[in-house]
């Protein structure tokens, strides 16, 4: 064992960084961001700072909203040198935080020039490929410490490859060749207006004549990933009706959807305030019938612009991007945002209303019988995981629990939705919350920030209750009746020996990360194709014989795994003796693993329960 270094008396191990004061920073930082190699997945940044002598501490962002962790990817971070009158000046890093760096300016100095590159092709999906690009700002841009970050000035321009077009919020100033420079912004603004580029782009308008105008900007692999039937098109605008319609009132100038169709470009959803970053499979458009899985993207990040950019937790408002942000009512900020994606998806004709019910089937099933972890951490807790467990894959995920302030949050939502339309005998409704709470200020995108109590006391201006107590059952005590807005709103979960078309959708499609086999709810495992274990459900079946996640299930009964094999084994063990024998391969042994489940295959479905009031058609009944 080694010796173990004593800390140091006298040492005081804080970052030496400014902290940030609401005062201008004078002058306007010009940015260039060359983003025309793609081919070696390189962004090169050059920034030109005005400053005074004496020290500087320049911040690469660390605290990325919409992550909602410390995800900045500073490792990205290559080649920084920083030049004064033509002469280059030494800077050092602050030993105490990674993402700040102390240089000090000369006299006479009044400009400060910095060059770096942002190395985008790592692994876990790519930021360029050679068709298309996502820029997001707070990857590449330096800024002065000192400063809230609203305060400080931007003037922006990019170089694109020949031939290629840009969606953005960005204004564009003006165009000369491949450069265009944009109108400045605050640097809040430049990092809330990201830019998705490409070769193929097509840019359809989704609100038409309404004055705050709504585009979707596609860029895709090959032009012919563009085709957008005429239905597709209603859908998309009926989207946006109905949004303006939930809340009545936009936060935005202008929305711009952005969205990538590629099968290379790394998948993403991503908030801002007058655009969103949306990165689909190739075939959203020309397979959109096989894609019925993770359609609510659009409205969820849609409804963002409202809930979580707009109205804005006050622990998640933050002066910087190097301020910690505070996690605590994600379960709003997400999980509400959840809750309308599915239902806008609904309302406007993109999900049917069975599409829609087996969709939240799904979801509720987890809750039902996937969330043992409850036992040991309250919904609340999970806010933490964005910077607890960096949304890694994690090995016993119904124990462990990651963010489930999104769909349990969801769940919560839902009851709540049934409780007021209870209350006030279907007068009433979640709408009517979110009309006044996300809905004021019409036409206004200055952040205004909330806590707890203000949530309660907005849902007490809808219906009269203690919502107090009840927000506090779900979000902070354990074990919470996550199930009990489906009851309430008029449906109950049951499980059948078939997968709905819903579900059915995770096993055939073709991309591979959807191939999922789920047998969460009946031998408690979900595998791929292949037969590799993603997951394995605490104290289920499987794992109370010892199945692990991450081993590889080679045979079921002497039969090579596949997932009929496997389906017909556990058929045909229900209401028998014999075990189901798993022959698994992990980490170079082979073992043959006998589970001992006879309940048969178990997938959920919603059922309608006669006799009580069936709000849950009447949630997602489009607005008129
Ligand atoms: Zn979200």
């Amino acid at each position: 064992m080694l010796a173990v270094t004593p800390v140091l008396a006298g040492v005081n191990p804080q970052a030496q960084v400014p902290p940030p004061q609401d005062t201008p920073y004078p002058g306007t930082i010009a940015i260039h961001v060359d983003a025309s190699d793609t081919a070696q997945g390189i962004f090169r940044v050059h920034e030109s700072i005005p400053v005074q002598p004496g020290a500087l501490t320049l911040l690469y962002p660390k605290w990325i909203p919409g992550d909602h962790s410390p995800s900045g990817p500073i490792d990205s971070l290559a080649g920084l040198a920083l030049v004064a009158d033509g002469k280059p000046l030494a800077w050092k890093r602050d030993p105490y935080d990674v993402y700040a760096f102390h240089v000090d300016i000369p006299a006479g100095v009044s400009r400060l020039d910095a060059n770096f590159q942002h190395l985008s092709s790592r692994g876990g999906g790519f930021e360029m490929t050679g068709n298309m690009l996502m820029l997001e700002w707070n990857t590449l841009a330096l800024y002065p410490a000192g400063h809230y970050s609203r305060r400080i000035t931007f003037a922006p321009t990019i170089k694109l490859p020949d031939g290629w077009q840009f969606g953005s919020a960005l204004e564009t100033a003006s165009q000369s060749g491949n450069t265009t420079t944009f109108k400045p912004v605050t640097f809040n603004t430049l990092v809330d207006s990201p830019i998705y580029a490409g070769l193929y782009f097509k840019r359809v308008e989704l609100a038409p004549g309404a004055k705050a105008p709504v585009h979707l900007d596609v860029i895709a692999d090959a032009p012919k990933y563009l085709d957008i039937t005429p239905a597709q098109l209603l859908a998309h605008r009926a989207l946006v009706a109905q949004a303006n319609a939930l809340f009545g009132s936009h936060h935005y100038d202008h929305y711009d959807f952005l969205l990538s169709l590629s099968d290379q470009l790394a998948g993403n959803g991503l908030e801002h305030h007058q655009s969103s970053e949306n990165g689909v499979g190739v075939d959203y458009f020309t397979g959109w019938d096989d894609n019925v899985t993770g359609r609510d993207l659009l409205a969820h990040e849609y409804t963002h612009s409202w809930n979580g950019k707009f109205r804005r937790p006050a622990d998640l408002w933050t002066p910087d991007f190097n301020t910690p942000m505070g996690d605590s009512l994600l379960w709003v900020y997400e999980g509400q945002t959840q809750y309308w994606g599915f239902v806008l998806t609904a309302r406007s004709g993109m999900w049917t209303p069975q599409q829609f019910r087996d969709a939240l089937a799904m979801v509720a099933a987890n809750y039902d019988r996937n969330r043992p972890g409850f036992q040991w951490r309250p919904l609340e807790d999970t806010t933490n995981d964005p910077t607890a467990a960096h949304r890694a894959p994690l090995p016993y995920r119904s124990w462990q629990m990651s963010e489930e302030y999104y769909s349990g949050g969801q769940m919560m939502w839902l009851a709540v939705d049934a409780k007021i339309r209870e209350l006030s005998h279907g007068k009433r409704s979640l709408d009517t919350f979110a009309s006044k709470f996300f809905g004021v200020d019409n036409g206004s995108y200055v952040t205004r920030t909330y806590t707890f109590d203000d949530v309660v006391a907005a849902l007490d201006g809808v219906a009269k209750f203690d919502w107090k107590a009840f927000l506090t059952r779900y979000v902070d005590e354990l074990n919470p009746p996550l199930l009990g807005g489906v009851d309430a709103s008029g449906w109950k979960l049951v499980y059948t020996d078939e997968p709905s078309e819903y579900e059915k959708q995770y096993e055939s499609h073709d991309q591979s990360p959807r191939h999922i086999f789920n047998f969460t709810y009946s031998i408690g495992l979900t595998l791929t194709k292949d037969g590799r274990i993603n997951d394995v459900r605490w104290n289920g079946p499987a794992f109370k014989a010892g199945v692990t996640s991450g081993a590889t299930v080679v045979a079921v009964n002497g039969h090579e795994y596949k997932s009929d094999v496997l389906k017909d084994a556990i058929t045909a063990a229900k209401d028998g003796k014999a075990p189901i024998e798993l022959l698994i391969k992990n980490q170079g042994e082979y073992r043959t693993i006998p589970v001992d489940y006879h309940g048969g295959l178990q997938y959920p479905h919603l059922q309608r329960i006669a006799g009580t009031p069936d709000y849950l058609s009447q949630i997602i009944a489009a607005r008129q």
